[in-house]
């Protein structure tokens, strides 16, 4: 089971393709952490029982910045059926108590970087990332090689026109400084419609980047990185490209992936909150945790949202899969 959990909506960068950019003048929230420990002890006693591992994945805004993430996540780690990870911009991990941290509790960390210095600060609006993201990339590798840390290091490339013709080199870049993995997502249209034209992948970008894929994933193999680019996604990738929909029917909704929301909505993905959402102060017992996949399935049932007519999950179509 994979828990994926927005902690907060407050950021340092100034992304233009992103909801959460820190110029956006709009509400911002961040999860109570006393809600967060109670129910990630439920969904854990729940997969215990049920024989399973949780995967804990924290994601923002940049959760770095949610002040309570390393207390809690230094408690949570201590509980057998729970692995931890986080999806950061680099934050604070110039940091060598920081660092210390992850090594001891975190399973793995995705750090997201698009392109080399000039093209990643330009679009993330911060002066500098690159070095930073670089800096902690090579720093863990290296702490971990000494310690035996069994520290999982990711990183996510967004693929857009201004990052595409950097990709495979910044993916050896990435293999030189100890990355494990790589994965990457094409840029979406939803949270920044304005950004989204002049930078959208289009089908020729597509075809491209599916006939560089098998070589260079031999190419990464040989170093030992994996390069996460199944068939599956490809094949999402080429859709949307060409905009044509991908209805999903039957997602198992719940059954191995839950998002929960900083305003502490649960639900099988982070699309379909207002449509299948279900407030975390319902979630009482392991049974009310046991009982969520039957709840959404019964809401799509009733209900689907119409974003499932053209499913933007990219864990559904195998995002992390090789
Ligand atoms: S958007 Fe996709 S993952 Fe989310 S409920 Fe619909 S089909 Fe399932």
């Amino acid at each position: 089971m994979i828990l994926l959990w927005r902690i907060t909506t407050h950021c340092n960068f100034s992304c233009g393709f992103c909801a959460y950019d820190r110029r956006l003048p709009i509400a911002r929230h961040a999860a109570d952490p006393d809600e967060v420990e109670r129910v990630i002890g439920l969904v854990a006693d729940a997969a215990r029982m049920r024989g399973e591992p949780l995967l804990v994945s924290w994601l923002g805004g940049e959760p770095m910045l949610w002040r309570p993430l390393f207390g809690l996540s230094a408690r949570l780690a201590r509980h057998a059926a729970v692995a931890l990870s986080m999806t950061s911009n680099g934050t604070r991990m110039d940091n060598l108590e920081v660092r210390r941290h992850l090594l001891d509790h975190f399973a793995e960390v995705t750090f997201s970087l698009d392109g080399p210095a000039s093209v990643h600060d330009g679009l993330r609006g911060a002066p500098g990332a690159y070095d930073r993201v670089r800096s902690a990339i090579v720093a863990l590798a290296s702490e971990r090689a000494r310690e035996g840390a069994r520290l999982k290091l990711r990183a996510n490339i967004v693929l857009m026109q201004a990052t595409l013709p950097s990709f495979a080199d910044l993916c050896r870049t990435l293999a030189d400084w100890g990355i494990d993995d790589i994965t990457f997502n094409q840029l979406g249209g939803r949270d920044r419609p304005d950004f989204f034209p002049a930078q959208a992948l289009r089908p020729d970008d597509s075809r491209r980047l599916s006939d560089t894929i098998p070589a260079l994933k031999d190419e990464l193999g040989a170093r030992g990185v994996r390069l996460c680019a199944s068939p599956d996604y490809l094949a999402r990738i080429d859709a949307s490209t060409r905009g044509h929909p991908l209805a999903v029917h039957d997602c198992g909704p719940g059954e191995q992936f839950l998002f929960v929301d900083e305003l502490g909505r649960i639900g099988p993905c982070s699309f379909t909150l207002d449509d299948h959402g279900v407030a975390i102060d319902q979630l009482r017992t392991v049974a009310d945790v046991d009982s969520l996949a039957a709840r959404f399935r019964q809401s799509r049932q009733r209900h689907r949202a119409a974003v499932c007519d053209d499913c933007p999950s990219t864990q559904f179509f195998g995002k992390f899969a090789a």
